[in-house]
């Protein structure tokens, strides 16, 4: 792909400028400019409103210090965000990301894929994304709480259940979420959704934990049975990382028939022939915090090979890049083509690069952007909300029943898109297409001022 249309081209460039030393933010905005192209040529009402022009610029950006106490009792010093991105279908709705690479770039590419993934749901909330250059790897129990707290008094004077409400990411989870909601209602006196991904004792949803995993199989599934006549049932699946995304994208891959045979960590990853035995990683990651190469010396007949990249060299026909933002390359995705993949969706946020992508489009891997695939997680979150809204809670079947229908939903949506607008079944297109216009609708309707 390239720039076809001279407006959009213009657009880039002037976003390359202002945004020079970003390489995330400017491959996130690239990848959806360049999709608009049919929708330039058929919308200039949208054009004359400015609307992609300011697109591009976040709302609001929050960079601020957070300073806290190590068990040595030396101060520590840490840089935080928060990116309120568009609001103009909702609050501000987003994650918060602590890992040592985290920098303005990659929080504003995340805070624009953000918004358009949130469009996609059909849920009324906005984008935003947030967190610090924080490594909770190394840190005591006492250190990971003392910095959730000093990060949280910064952010609740920017938050609140109507105006941005944060949730987890690489690095936070349900305890750096109670941490920081202790913190936000300690500050402002007040029991209210201002966070998701809560716990179940304080306000949480059901099926949130495992909700961006199963998610992503659910929409596998529903492409795979639409486009197809095909299931998950038989298929050997590979699932990068080993996180909240990839343990639950792994374990609903399982009971829809598919066997995973490889996970991996930032280290390395794990082959295992016979299917993962999904209740060691858990124990690994979920209760001890360990490293993936655990499972290796636990499970007999397993192996771990060190280097997280080498797990794509594994045959597989459905990969799920659940890990992180450009994990697979050209080689990667060429090595997966090699070997037979027929389908790769994205559980990360845009684990794929540019290149890895037009080496799927062109040997017709079907192929799902994380922006539709992962919005299991963020709907969820939604729901939550919602619950909160009504100082209700709804059952596990429940809320997995709406989860089932807003993934298959978005797959129809992103592909009448494609579709609509002239390139059938290119679901990156058609999820850049449908999560725009409903977001472009909404900043015309409200007039230039954000
Ligand atoms: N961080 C997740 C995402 O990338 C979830 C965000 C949320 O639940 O607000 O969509």
């Amino acid at each position: 792909m390239s720039f076809q249309n001279q407006y959009l081209l213009s657009v880039y460039q002037a976003v390359c400028q202002r945004n020079a030393g970003e390489p995330e933010f400017l491959q996130a905005v690239q990848e959806v400019l360049e999709s608009l192209d049919p929708v330039v040529k058929k919308r200039p009402d949208l054009v004359a409103s400015g609307i992609i022009e300011r697109l591009v610029e976040p709302e609001r950006m929050i960079q601020f210090r957070v300073s806290w106490i190590d068990d040595k009792g030396e101060v520590r010093v840490n840089r935080g965000w928060r990116v309120q991105y568009n609001s103009a279908i909702g609050p501000y709705k987003g994650g918060l990301r602590l890992h040592p690479s985290v920098n303005a770039s990659i929080l504003k590419f995340l805070g624009f894929e953000q918004t358009f993934k949130n469009s996609l749901t059909g849920l009324p909330i906005g984008g935003a994304k947030g967190g610090a250059d924080f490594n909770s790897r190394d840190k005591s129990e006492g250190e990971v709480m003392r910095f959730c707290q000093s990060f949280a008094t910064e952010l609740t004077k920017h938050i609140g259940a109507d105006t941005d409400v944060p949730a987890g990411d690489i690095g936070v989870g349900s305890r750096e979420i109670g941490y920081m909601f202790g913190q936000y209602k300690r500050l402002s006196n007040e029991f209210t959704g201002a966070f998701t991904g809560k716990s179940l004792y304080s306000g949480g949803s059901l099926v949130r934990k495992e909700a961006t995993g199963y998610g992503l199989c659910y929409f596998v599934q529903e492409m795979l049975s639409y486009i197809k006549q095909d299931s998950l049932e038989g298929k050997t699946v590979v699932v990068s990382g080993s996180g909240n995304v990839a343990i639950y994208a792994s374990e609903k891959a399982a009971q829809l028939g598919a066997k995973v045979v490889a996970m991996s960590d930032s280290n390395g990853y794990i082959y295992d022939e016979n299917g993962i035995d999904l209740a060691v990683v858990k124990q690994i990651k979920e209760v001890e915090r360990g490293r993936i190469k655990l499972y290796a010396e636990r499970v007999p007949g397993a192996v771990y090979t060190p280097g997280c990249g080498g797990i794509w060299s594994v045959k597989c026909d459905v990969a799920l890049p659940c890990a992180t933002q450009n994990e697979i390359n050209s080689e990667h995705a060429q090595q997966l083509v090699n070997n037979g993949v027929s389908v790769v969706a994205e559980g990360a946020n845009m684990p794929c690069t540019p290149e890895a992508i037009e080496i799927f489009r062109s040997n017709h891997v079907l192929y799902s952007p994380g922006k539709a695939s992962n919005a299991g997680g963020v709907a969820v979150s939604s729901l939550e909300m919602c619950q909160n809204s009504m100082r209700y809670s709804w059952s596990f079947e429940e809320v997995d029943a709406k989860l089932k229908e807003i993934m298959a939903t978005i797959f129809h949506n992103a592909y009448q898109a494609s579709e609509e607008f002239g390139h059938k079944g290119d679901l990156v297109i058609g999820a850049n297409i449908a999560g725009f216009l409903k977001v472009a609708e909404a900043m015309k309707w409200q007039g230039v001022a954000y």
